[in-house]
């Protein structure tokens, strides 16, 4: 992977702190990840850990106490992250999508009271978008805002479902509608009303601290709304799935990076007979499927961080395509490498078998897998259409 093209293309700098991403993954969270997802739970302390080393808030410029880092470094930290645990990933994930909505949507007083204790992890953020009658079908929200009659207070009722880090988390931008407009507000985690409903035994990324939320007269001041009502679906929740994707595209891209590495290190030392593992020619197909994928997903996630930095309007695309390449084609490598290591691929001893559950995951969060394709053909029929086809 090191030699890959995409390698290849990063800077001095970027290939110096993807190595210490590496080096951090390598030692504290490789070792733990299997512990993690079996006990449903991440430890506060590696939580606190991403928070020193500036992870939380590596995006955000430094004047809000970010690291003011690039996209490029930004998908690297995903993407190391990615190969030792989707569920720790799913943290940085969700942080900077509400860290990059405030500071594209926030007005100056929302972005001073909170982008610093986000960036500096001193508050987990997460991303309230999702309710159950609402999925892929965004326009069905149901959650209100209700304004009192002097207007400075929203009175918040409805339900979320499928909440990434809400068991931890102290604020949520919670999504929903104010005079059937959308509408995106913040509601710190202590409002009276908020109960907090943890979710377990998921199939994936179960140490995520999922969650629904429900909320009963919950009340916000207005002052925390973000964005105006009327553009919360069409604006402001754009540009955080924009940042879910990037990562969630690199994360598939270091999960599958594991099973090739995994996949191969295996095949060149299991005996069959007089014969390695890696001498079978179906074994080798399996792998030259993995490691092209592997190639090809680098060059496309580092097209689309690329893109972003350079903040071009086909970022918007690339990230589509970048995210909807690498969450199948880790799925099918996380399929490939269960099976190239036969009855111990099922065992929670290889992380293989963690791999494989929470790879399917990835092709459902941040839209699933048919959304991409629906919005993808579009835009490839539109192009067509403009090139006079
Ligand atoms: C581990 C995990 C973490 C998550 N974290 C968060 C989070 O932090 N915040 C949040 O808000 N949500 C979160 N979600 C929810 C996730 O975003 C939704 O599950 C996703 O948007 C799909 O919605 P749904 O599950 O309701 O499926 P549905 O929308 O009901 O879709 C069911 C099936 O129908 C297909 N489908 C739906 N509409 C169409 C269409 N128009 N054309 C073709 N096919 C279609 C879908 O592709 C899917 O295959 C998380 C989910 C999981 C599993």
């Amino acid at each position: 992977m090191d030699k890959s093209r995409g390698q290849q293309l990063l800077t001095d700098a970027q290939k110096g702190r993807h190595e210490e991403f590496k080096s951090f993954v390598r030692l504290d969270v490789e070792p733990f990840a299997e512990q993690w997802d079996r006990e449903q739970r991440l430890p506060e302390s590696v939580i606190a850990t991403l928070a020193k080393r500036g992870y939380l808030g590596c995006s955000l410029p430094r004047e809000y106490d970010g690291q003011g880092w690039d996209t490029v470094t930004f998908g690297l930290l995903n993407e190391a992250l990615g190969r030792g645990s989707s569920a720790l990933t799913d943290v940085v994930t969700v942080q900077s999508m509400v860290s990059m909505v405030l500071l594209k949507w926030g007005t100056t007083e929302q972005k001073r009271k909170w982008l610093p204790p986000l960036a500096k992890g001193e508050m987990i953020g997460a991303f309230a978008l999702t309710e159950p009658d609402a999925g892929s079908a965004l326009q069905s929200l149901t959650t209100e805002f209700t304004p009192n009659s002097k207007g400075d207070c929203l009175l918040l009722n409805g339900h979320k479902k499928w909440i990434s880090c809400a068991q931890f988390a102290e604020v949520f931008l919670v999504f929903g509608k104010l005079d059937q407009r959308p509408a995106a507000c913040l509601v710190p985690r202590d409002t009276p009303g908020l109960h907090v409903e943890p979710i377990s035994d998921l199939m994936g990324f179960r140490a995520a601290g999922l969650a629904q939320l429900h909320f009963q007269d919950v009340e916000v001041p207005s002052a925390n709304l973000v964005g105006k009502p009327g553009f919360a679906l069409s604006h402001v929740a754009p540009v955080g799935l924009h940042y879910g994707r990037i990562s969630t595209a690199c994360s598939a891209l270091g999960l599958l990076r594991g099973c090739f590495e995994e996949s191969i290190a295996y095949a060149g030392t299991r005996k069959i007979g007089d014969k390695t593992l890696g001498d079978m020619g179906m074994i080798r197909s399996l792998i030259a499927r993995m490691g092209t994928d592997l190639e090809a997903g680098s060059l496309l996630c580092h097209n689309a961080c690329r893109a972003e930095d350079g903040h071009l309007p086909e970022a918007f695309e690339k990230t589509l395509m970048a995210k909807y390449f690498t969450s199948r084609a880790a799925v099918r490598a996380a399929s490939d490498a269960v099976q190239i290591r036969g009855a111990s691929g099922c065992h929670a001893s290889s992380p293989v078998s963690r791999y494989y559950r929470d790879a399917k995951i990835m092709e459902i969060i941040e839209c699933t897998t048919q959304i991409h394709e629906d919005i993808l053909g579009n835009i490839f029929v539109d192009q067509a259409g403009r090139f006079g086809k």
